[in-house]
């Protein structure tokens, strides 16, 4: 018999939370995400300084429909650092976690993300709601993500877990080869979260037909590189969206795979033109923009996240009605090639997760005379000859193509390594190098 398709447990999480019925509609739901706006916007301006100031004369009775939105001033990235605790909502004292990112290169100030005791907590009751999209009966779940360190994002996932009964243990930096091949066996793992570069190889590394699936979260995820871990292991992948703004955990796909089930409890999430900043309709791909709602210590009203995707709202074909994120590209920076065109890391990913062997690369740019486009990647032990067909692959991109063509851009050393050092962190498959004053700028 085939499988019965589950509603998302997202559903139920964003009905519960926002005080709804299970047979919430899609309206009751937008009405009850603008009361909670309303809400959000009465605290932030009565406690951030800089909402208080940026906000002034605003009245949040106003906010009645869904357009009404769009009238509040977006909040960039660069507000982050620029303003920092004058962001906060809480006394400090009330502040339980403080996530630092590194911007972009070396010279860029670090942007600072606060949680309190509740924020942290509605982001366990995303996450163990949201495994239930992949897990059945006492499946046990090993996660590969850095959970030493209270309140991280393993150690969260991990916890909320282990408070749901279901057994869960973490592991950083993931163990190479037949010592990740062994644990895997005695712990009896049907289920593995991480990075998904580091999935691929752990799909090469189980018995077949021990994992039933995988959660690929953190960075972008190529369809091929999809395909590939599936083909592996034969069991099934499902994405994570979630970011440090959106509190870590965002959406996660349900078993019809039709885009990530937002946390629209805790989320409000609009498309945005890139450059004109308008809103776009379903199904256009456009910039990601944040709205947290209820979030106590770091309130964010329409925060351009950089991110690439496209919203769904109508009812997904689990039955489920929360707004769904699909063709999530992420950050669509882009690393500009000498003869003027982009290269982004995830046409990159499309295109070089499709050779069979690899597992992971670092693209590098440097300069000697020329641009140099160097390739570092790691491949099984039985795939031996994966140079040429890399070097063929990256010579087909149009951006590199035209910059090799017009002289100014050069292959390098192409060369395999036995492993890359585990970090978690936004994606760095283009390193550029070429700039003295920032050896190791990420371009995307
Ligand atoms: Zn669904």
């Amino acid at each position: 018999m085939p499988e019965q398709l589950e509603q998302s447990p997202v559903d139920r999480l964003v009905a519960r939370r926002l005080g709804l019925g299970a047979a919430m509609d899609r309206g009751e739901l937008e009405q009850a995400q603008l009361a909670a706006l309303r809400s959000t916007l009465g605290h932030a301006m009565a406690h951030s300084p800089f909402y208080r100031e940026r906000l002034r004369g605003y009245d949040p009775a106003c906010l009645t429909g869904a357009d009404a939105l769009q009238e509040l001033p977006f909040l960039s990235a660069a507000d982050i650092p620029e303003q920092g605790h004058r962001l906060l909502s809480v006394s400090q004292s009330r502040v339980a976690r403080v996530v630092t990112l590194q911007t972009s290169g070396s010279t860029g100030s670090p942007k600072r993300f606060f949680f309190s005791i509740a924020d942290l907590a509605s982001t366990s009751d995303f996450f163990l709601h949201g495994m239930h999209s992949l897990l059945k009966g006492d499946e046990r779940v090993l996660v590969l993500l850095p959970f030493l360190q209270p309140a991280s994002v393993g150690e969260l996932l991990i916890a909320a877990l282990q408070q749901g009964g279901i057994k869960a243990a973490g592991m950083w930096p993931p163990l190479p080869g037949t010592a990740m091949s062994r644990q895997l066996r005695e712990q009896q793992i049907r289920c593995v979260v991480g990075l998904p570069q580091q999935l691929l190889a752990v799909s090469t590394l189980a018995p077949p037909g021990q994992l039933r699936s995988m959660l690929l979260c953190s960075d972008y995820a190529a369809p091929a590189l999809r395909r590939r871990i599936e083909a592996n292991c034969g069991g099934t992948t499902f994405l994570h969206y979630g970011t440090t703004e959106s509190g870590l955990g965002g959406g996660v796909e349900c078993r019809a795979h039709r885009g990530c089930h937002l946390r629209e409890s805790d989320l409000l999430v609009e498309i945005v033109d890139p450059l004109s900043g308008k809103a776009l309709a379903d199904g256009q791909p456009g910039e990601v923009v944040l709205t947290t709602l209820g979030r106590e210590a770091m309130v964010l009203i329409r925060y351009r996240t950089g991110d690439t995707a496209c919203l769904e709202r109508s009812r997904c074909v689990c039955g489920g009605i929360t707004a769904r994120l699909r063709a999530i590209r992420g950050r669509m920076a882009g690393c500009r090639l000498p003869c003027g065109d982009l290269l982004y890391s995830q046409e990159v990913d499309d295109l070089l997760f499709r050779i069979p062997g690899l597992l992971d690369y670092r693209l590098r740019l440097d300069h000697e005379q020329r641009d140099r486009l160097h390739l570092d990647y790691l491949a099984l032990a039985e795939a031996r000859q994966l140079k040429e067909p890399l070097r063929a692959a990256l010579i087909s991109l149009p951006a590199i193509r035209d910059s090799l063509g017009c002289g100014k851009l050069v292959l390098g050393q192409f060369q395999q390594v036995d492993s890359f050092a585990a970090i978690h962190t936004l994606k760095r498959t283009i390193i550029d190098q070429r700039s003295k004053g920032d050896r190791d700028a990420i371009c995307s």
